[in-house]
């Protein structure tokens, strides 16, 4: 609450400093002369009030312009980062902000949070950034970048905000390796305890009564859903401390799901819910069946097991929160982006859950939840699994109609994907060389 009391005064701080730079500039274009005083003793109380914000919050917060340069640096921001505010004044954002990846190689352009507020023109949050301090310490960070728009909706600037975490980041890491640890050694008695079940439900193996059948068929399904249970804990601790394992290669996805829509067809089949795949912009004209049209190829780097785990589990949830009517595979994309849509004509959900839908262990709390089994963790490991390959994935959904999931992943150029597959089969075929 106190946090969020903090940023609410922090921007409202920034956005009174941000409003003194740009009617300084209007100010000193001229005006009459009694105005301009009472306004420039109001601007001075405004900008005491700001400054007192600024200097006193323990939070990061900076402020750049159009052409990137630092125009604001609080003490904090200069604490965290080591850096003297007054030396970062006037210098381009990224020789101060040094963003890093695991492997401590810079940031590329679509990863950085600041550089993607000022393209996107969106609010961007990143809790899983890492920053190398002038002395080269690597921190763990949470920061927010908003893009400053004027009227007429033109970038003028970002203001951003961020705080160290790597204390609280190395107390998570050490919880999920305990999760991770706890899962994995209970996850291998629960599928010999399922193992055993299948077999006495076996005709060929046991004879057992009906009453008996109708127990152990009621343990079997409990046992499953604890294995899948463990599971999703244990894939959701690797997503969070960056141990899932992941082989990025080129994947052409229209064909990708055309094969998997045909494997998925079969849940859906047994709720007489219809499947189709549709490739291009919702009605569009193109023709996912074929047909003299040329179809349009959607090149991603991405590993296929992983793409396909996010694809099933959104495919599941369609099914599982749809009691009639279709469920939809989409793909369209312009240069950069490849869309992936999966819609339903479900129960659809709630504006209030939406925005947590992504966390760990959400579950919409309504009749229809309560009566389908599920863990909770499904759509993190698919934000998880998507923000590896710096996608994006969202909701759209109204109550009683239906859901529509996205996700957003960087498109190849064909011959970039060319080039990339020309690389992986000569890697491939110098390691089989060996
Ligand atoms: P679960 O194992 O509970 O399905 P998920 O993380 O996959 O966990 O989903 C979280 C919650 O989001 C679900 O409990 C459900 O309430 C809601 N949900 C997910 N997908 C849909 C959908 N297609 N339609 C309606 N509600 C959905």
């Amino acid at each position: 609450m106190l946090y969020m009391f903090i940023i609410a005064g922090v921007f409202t701080g920034v956005a009174v400093a941000t409003v003194l730079i740009l009617s300084k500039k209007k100010h000193q274009k001229g005006g009459s002369k009694g105005t301009d005083h009472a306004l420039a003793a109001n601007l001075q109380d405004e900008k005491v009030k700001s400054e007192i914000i600024l200097n006193s919050i323990e939070d990061g917060v900076f402020l750049i312009d159009e052409q990137r340069a630092i125009q604001l640096f609080n003490p904090a921001a200069g604490v965290i980062t080591g850096w003297d505010p007054k030396q970062t004044l006037g210098i381009d954002y990224k020789s101060v902000l040094k963003f890093i990846n695991e492997k401590g190689e810079p940031y590329a352009p679509e990863k950085d949070p600041v550089n993607i507020a000022l393209t996107e023109k969106r609010t961007v949050k990143d809790n899983q950034a890492s920053l190398a301090t002038q002395a080269k310490k690597v921190l763990s960070l949470a920061i927010t970048v908003s893009p400053l728009l004027d009227a007429e909706k033109n970038v003028r600037g970002a203001v951003g905000i961020f705080r160290d975490v790597s204390q609280e980041r190395q107390e998570g890491q050490k919880r999920a390796e305990f999760v991770s640890t706890a899962s994995h050694e209970m996850r291998t008695p629960v599928a010999a305890i399922e193992g055993y079940l299948a077999l006495a439900l076996n005709d060929k193996v046991s004879t057992i009564d009906s009453k008996a059948r109708d127990f152990l068929e009621k343990a079997h399904e409990s046992t499953q859903h604890l294995g899948q249970l463990f599971q999703d804990l244990l894939t959701s601790a690797k997503a969070e401390d960056g141990r899932l394992t992941n082989h990025p290669v080129v994947v052409e996805l229209s064909s990708m799901l055309e094969s998997l829509t045909d494997g998925l067809k079969f849940a859906a089949q047994k709720k007489a819910l219809s499947v189709e795949f549709v490739l291009g912009a919702p009605n569009s004209v193109i023709d996912a069946s074929g047909g003299n049209v040329v179809k349009p190829l959607y090149y991603v780097q991405v590993d296929p097991d992983r793409i396909r785990e996010v694809i099933t589990n959104l495919f599941d949830n369609a099914v599982k929160y749809t009691d009639a009517g279709k469920v939809t595979i989409g793909l369209t994309g312009d240069t950069n982006v490849v869309q992936l849509r999966i819609s339903d004509t479900g129960h659809g959900i709630a504006a209030e859950d939406t925005q947590h839908l992504f966390e760990k262990f959400y579950r919409v709390d309504n009749s229809n939840t309560r009566t389908v089994g599920g863990t909770g963790l499904g759509l993190f490991i698919c934000r998880k699994i998507v923000e590896l390959y710096n996608g994006r994935i969202w909701v759209d959904s109204v109550v009683d109609k239906g859901s529509t999931f996205y996700i957003n992943l960087p498109r190849l150029s064909s011959d970039r994907a060319q080039t990339l597959m020309h690389e992986e089969s000569s890697q491939t075929s110098a390691l089989g060389s060996k």
